[in-house]
């Protein structure tokens, strides 16, 4: 739970979070987190995700508050699934302002490059890094009309300092290059893009998803990770929410292109 007031600062901003729905568990995932927030700060919410009952649920927390928002299921990775993102954004609210790629997978084959299977590394890709793109894409048109808008790539601190996982990591590593060039490309436009990178943070992807394929207890796999970061302790989807909130707000109207570590300070630390 996050208790810091962050009332007025998405006052009539519509955004859109991709991945808005959490793998179940004990703790807030990064999206869901991110859509709370947003709400919290007076945005109009849509909540996307492949799997509808989750993004319900995301929506029915926002709502609970006293927020607005709506649930879309698509499949971000599916050139139509993204097109319609973008067409009920405008059907529905006339613009978009915020925009948040934080679909992720990683698993499943994936692995150094001696075990990788191609199917994994082709999965991977395709919905880590082409889907940003192809949502990314649909939603431009209506940004740019708009003369301003923030997108904003849920990345990881893999992209930089990651090891044993290459199509996760090569994914983020261009899901950091899509952000630069995305925002270069949009920068006179009024349109901005930066990329958030998540170090170790205590979601129920990471740990309950984590421990079942490690087989170690969830408080086992929470020490070991808060072990290496130096600030002693992971971080929480709250964490990412809180950057994403600044860079969606007109706080950061002369941000763009960056790529930003919520890692404890664990990017830092290198030798
Ligand atoms: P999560 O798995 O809890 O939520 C992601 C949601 O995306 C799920 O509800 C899932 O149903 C949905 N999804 C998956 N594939 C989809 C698709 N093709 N189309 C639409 N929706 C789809 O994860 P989270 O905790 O919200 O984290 C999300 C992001 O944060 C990911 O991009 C991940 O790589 C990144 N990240 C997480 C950590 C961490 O420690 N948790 C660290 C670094 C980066």
């Amino acid at each position: 739970m996050s208790d810091i007031d962050v009332s007025g600062r998405l006052k009539d901003k519509v955004a859109i979070v991709c991945g808005a729905g959490q793998t179940p568990g004990p703790t807030v995932g990064n999206g869901k987190a991110m859509a709370l927030l947003f709400a919290r700060a007076g945005a109009s919410v849509i909540c996307v995700d492949r799997d509808l009952e989750r993004a319900e649920a995301t929506v029915g927390a926002v709502r609970e508050e006293g927020g607005d928002a709506l649930a879309l299921a698509a499949d971000v990775s599916k050139p139509d699934d993204a097109q319609n993102i973008a067409n009920v954004a405008l059907e529905t609210f006339g613009r978009i302002d915020v925009l948040v790629n934080n679909v992720g997978i990683g698993g499943g084959g994936d692995g150094p490059p001696k075990h990788i299977t191609e199917e994994a590394f082709d999965r991977i890709m395709n919905v880590n890094l082409k889907a940003a793109m192809l949502v990314t894409k649909a939603c431009l048109p209506i940004m740019e009309t708009g003369g301003n808008g923030s997108i904003i790539n849920i990345s990881s601190l893999a992209s930089i300092a990651g090891a044993n996982m290459l199509a996760y990591e090569v994914s983020k590593a261009g899901m950091n290059r899509l952000t630069v060039s995305t925002a270069l490309s949009m920068a006179k436009k009024g349109v901005r893009c930066n990329a958030i990178l998540p170090g170790l943070m205590d979601t129920p992807m990471a740990i309950v998803g984590i421990s079942e394929r490690l087989g170690v207890e969830p408080d086992e796999l929470r020490a070991q990770r808060a072990a290496r970061v130096p600030m002693g302790h992971m971080g929480t989807g709250w964490d990412t929410a809180h950057a994403a909130l600044f860079l969606a707000s007109d706080e950061a109207k002369f941000i763009t292109g960056v790529c930003l570590s919520v890692d404890g300070g664990q990017g830092a630390r290198t030798g």
